[in-house]
């Protein structure tokens, strides 16, 4: 069995951006040279997401509005986290809902996707330097 690690970082100008972070996923799983196996993608902190779904920016917003109402950033003295110093209790709690990582199959040395699939980086306390994991097992 093959494995391969990678790391991407994203340093977002925005508290709050969505990447569409497919295709260098597919350039990691052509790096690997695994044709069949399994590709895990996750976010390495607890403030962003990897997560998969449409490339469409009135979703996009949508679920920026969602997410919005479920945990405004703001009165940040809302959140009792934040009595550490910090101002990120919202960013924590939509990693909660947006997920820590995806699962894709590799079919033929391709991302193995349903109809429509994309895979997403949502960052929910960016403008500083964060990581994201790429870890592909196979043959
Ligand atoms: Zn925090």
């Amino acid at each position: 069995m093959k494995s391969f690690r990678k790391e991407l970082v994203f340093n977002t100008k925005e508290r709050v951006e969505f990447i569409n972070i497919t295709d260098q996923v597919e350039e990691a799983l052509a790096e690997s040279g695994i044709k069949e196996g399994l590709c895990l993608v996750n976010a390495m902190h607890i403030t962003a997401s990897v997560f998969i779904n449409d490339h469409e920016s009135g979703l996009w917003q949508d679920y920026r509005n969602w997410l919005e109402k479920l945990a405004p950033h703001a009165p940040v003295s809302q959140y009792l986290h934040n009595r550490t110093g910090e101002d990120n209790g919202d960013a924590h709690l939509k990693r909660q809902i947006m997920g820590r990582e995806v699962v894709v199959a590799v079919t033929g040395g391709r991302l193995d996707f349903g109809p429509w699939e994309q895979i997403f980086y949502g960052e929910f306390d960016g403008r500083r330097p964060k990581r994201v994991l790429i870890k592909i097992i196979g043959e």
